[in-house]
């Protein structure tokens, strides 16, 4: 038997380095007042398709099923749906507002599995909720570029755009129409029926004959009402005096109605565009109507914990070793309980395991050097009638007699 496709498991020694990027994520957030959240990998499929429909992640990518009970569901193939979903169910909407919240979790995608894809990947994300001030999109960048910076990953480009609202969005679509239906033969298939239904599509095709034509495509920052001009304006403002680098990337869209004003996006810094992301995210202020909440705005950020600590293996970042044994309790067969108890006994001030195995202690001495740890306990019948014990130095090849109630201040 062998993991399902896509699916896979993170060994030991690669979870220090998860580790590392977790914590500083729950770092950063606390400093910036947002609090844990966790909800669940399945929901009501009705939710993710309300919100998603016209999305890869949705349309072709979701894991829907139903369950014994006939219930349609969906494993969440991403984060916001739910946590709107549950800052309305748990009341977070009643409490001082924005709700600032983090959450880090599996999502599920059914996509072609390559490196730095999955199936079933990670996701930090993050979401303030049911705050409007363009303050918000910068504080969720700020967290991110922050995060980003503390494991290693400084060396990144940003690129930021605005795609206005409802009041200015519509008119601006009817442009970008008018400019491209002239050049419509010359699109590729997907463009040429996007033009009409999601035309600012056709700003993110990648397909290489529908790229010469984007250069003079109208741009919706030329077009933003003036409430959107305002925080278009203050979120780079906010930016500059935090010391955050951007580049306005005029294509950077999201294909949802609900998508508003701010769309960010980090990529690695030396490296080209068609590079998968390593995060996003943007405002979202349609986002709980279309899951038939009040209307409620919102900002969010999230990135893939897969890509992320893939880099930072490739940067070389910090790695805290895993909590391997730093003391190994090695005895003769029938000694079990002494060996338990010398174990508890320096459990006290230090990680201990013991050599279980029914091998020779010569055997069990080549394990200890394999595990690397630094000292070793040696336990024979005479020496535990005593209550003492050898310890042995695996540095520097010292050992002593030890009575097992000093270990803790030996080991210390
Ligand atoms: P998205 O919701 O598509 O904007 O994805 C947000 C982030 O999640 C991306 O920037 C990636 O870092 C990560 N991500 C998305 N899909 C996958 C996947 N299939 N495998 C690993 N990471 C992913």
């Amino acid at each position: 038997m062998r993991a399902v496709r896509g699916m896979r498991d993170i060994l030991p020694k690669d979870r220090g380095i998860w580790r590392v990027a977790e914590k500083a994520a729950a770092d950063v957030a606390r400093r910036f007042g947002y609090e844990e959240i966790v909800t669940p990998v399945i929901e009501a499929a009705e939710l993710i398709e309300r919100v998603g429909e016209d999305t890869d992640a949705v349309a072709k990518e979701l894991y829907r099923f139903e369950d014994r009970g006939g219930r349609k569901l969906a494993l969440r193939p991403e984060a916001t749906a739910g946590v709107v979903r549950a800052y309305f169910e748990g009341h977070l909407n009643q409490l001082p507002q924005p709700a600032r919240l983090f959450l880090i979790g599996p999502m599920f995608r059914y996509n072609r599995p390559q490196k730095g894809r999955y199936r079933q990947f990670f996701q930090l994300d993050v979401e303030a909720i049911g705050g409007e001030s363009p303050a918000l999109d910068a504080e969720v960048i700020e967290i991110a570029a922050t995060w980003l910076r503390e494991i290693g990953l400084g060396d990144l480009r940003m690129d930021l755009n605005s795609i206005g609202d409802a009041k200015c969005r519509p008119a601006y679509l009817d442009l970008l129409r008018a400019y491209y239906r002239p050049l419509k033969d010359q699109l590729h298939g997907d463009c040429q029926r996007r033009l009409e239904s999601n035309p600012l599509l056709l700003l993110d095709c990648k397909v290489p004959q529908c790229q010469p034509f984007k250069v003079d495509a109208p741009r919706i920052t030329d077009h933003l009402c003036e409430e959107c001009a305002a925080a278009w304006t203050a979120v780079r403002r906010l930016l500059d005096a935090a010391g955050i680098e951007y580049r306005h990337d005029p294509y950077l869209v999201r294909g949802l109605d609900y998508y508003t004003r701010t769309v960010f996006e980090f990529y690695p810094a030396n490296r080209d565009g068609s590079q998968d992301a390593l995060g996003g995210g943007g405002r979202y202020d349609g986002l709980a109507e279309a899951e038939g909440w009040p209307a409620t705005p919102g900002v969010g950020f999230a990135s893939g914990l897969d890509r992320v600590t893939e880099m930072m293996k490739e940067t070389g970042a910090e790695v805290i070793a895993a909590p391997l044994a730093e003391v190994l309790v090695l005895a003769d067969a029938g000694l079990e309980v002494a060996a338990a108890e010398v174990a508890r006994i320096c459990r006290t001030a230090i990680s201990v395991a013991v050599d279980y195995e029914p091998k020779s202690l010569r055997a069990k001495m080549r394990s200890a050097n394999k595990l690397g740890s630094r000292w070793v306990v040696l336990l024979s019948a005479s020496e535990a009638g005593r209550r003492v014990a050898q310890l042995k130095n695996m540095a520097s090849g010292e050992q002593a007699e030890v009575a097992w109630d000093d270990l803790p201040a030996r080991l210390a």
